[in-house]
């Protein structure tokens, strides 16, 4: 039976989180679960592939008295860097370990992590067209290529759309099909105890990030809406998110992320109420969880900036409430009856 150590905590019955530390970024590190098994265990999110990342796996699982060959199955919430960087690795290691992903992330890896060059120029197509200036393009097309070097590229050995059983021999797990912040997200429940794991779609503090850029579907903002109601009911005494800390409350947290999103609505609703403005122009005139002037934030904020301007212009769209006209090759948003 396995204990508890500095490194491996348990978190639920048969569950344990080992943190791996993510290099650069605010959020500091990423959650990874190993769920207890009877013939192997499972692993839901990896880390970043870095020397420091695999360490920190490999001495969380030792802890455990683990090696990466006691890991049956691995489920990757969604193929974010943060999350998919060492199932690669894994898998060198022990080729016998299944890496489960949804259907829809397949797609997604190969055009983040295969074809590349398609996937900038695409980029800068989509951002051209939504007023970004073209003095910026070169920055804020290329702004997230640098996490492709954390990936260990490989492909799922099955595919799920969510509903499936996964079994350790210990507990059964479900998976959820929750789309937004990427279109093939899939959360996973363990109801004998109300275990959530919710990957990005539900964290305790920070709110994920909902682009509508060239890989999202074309209603990303309103699928992660759908996804929030999906789940807002389901009985959870713990939600194991994939950063930040273990809560409890998913309800709450769900209420005050859809309250986020309702302000962040009425904020551009009120900047499209006088006339017409590309996504750039309505994102620069809005409020941003960054204590910097527009001119000043990181390519990568900007650049999340429009792209998240856009979940919300888009999803407004398909309720009715804003309509696009195009000016000069750029697409221009504004209220209906405005
Ligand atoms: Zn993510
Ligand atoms: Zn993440």
């Amino acid at each position: 039976m396995a204990k508890n150590s500095d490194i491996s905590i348990q978190v639920a019955p048969g569950i344990y989180r080992v943190r791996v530390p993510i290099p650069d970024n605010p959020l500091g590190h990423l959650n990874c679960y190993l769920v207890e098994g009877k013939n192997g265990w499972l692993m839901v999110d990896t880390g970043w592939y870095t020397p420091d990342a695999f360490s920190a796996l490999e001495a969380g699982l030792r802890g455990l008295d683990l090696g990466f060959a006691d890991i049956a199955t691995i489920v990757v919430t969604h193929v974010h860097p943060d999350h998919f960087g060492l199932a690669g690795r894994i898998k060198q290691i022990s080729p016998k370990t299944e890496l489960v992903t949804h259907r829809w992330e397949v797609d997604l890896i190969e055009s983040r992590y295969i074809r590349l060059s398609d996937l900038r120029e695409k980029m800068y197509q989509m951002l051209a067209r939504h007023g970004v200036p073209a003095a910026d393009l070169p920055l804020l097309g290329s702004a997230s290529m640098p996490a492709i070097q954390f990936v260990t590229v490989t492909l799922p050995d099955r595919t799920v759309y969510g509903g499936e059983i996964i079994s350790t021999g210990v507990y059964d797990l479900e998976l959820i099909w929750t789309p937004g912040h990427s279109s093939g997200h899939i959360c996973l429940y363990e109801p004998q105890n109300q275990v959530l794991f919710s990957g990005d779609h539900v964290l305790p503090k920070i709110t994920p990030n909902i682009s509508r850029n060239v890989q999202s579907g074309d209603n990303p903002l309103g699928d992660f809406i759908g996804s929030l109601h999906k789940i807002e009911n389901l009985p959870a005494k713990v939600v194991l998110p994939a950063h930040e800390d273990t809560f409890t409350d998913l309800k709450g947290r769900i209420g005050q992320i859809l309250v986020h999103h309702h302000r962040r609505e009425a904020e551009i609703k009120e900047a499209i109420s006088q006339r017409p403005l590309s996504a750039y122009d309505v994102s620069s005139r809005i409020t941003w969880d960054i204590p910097l002037a527009w001119e000043q934030f990181p390519a990568l904020h900007k650049r999340s900036a429009v792209t998240e301007t856009l979940a919300h212009l888009d999803w407004m769209r398909w309720k009715g409430q804003v309509e696009r006209l195009e000016q000069d090759g750029v697409y221009l948003y504004r209220a209906v009856g405005a």
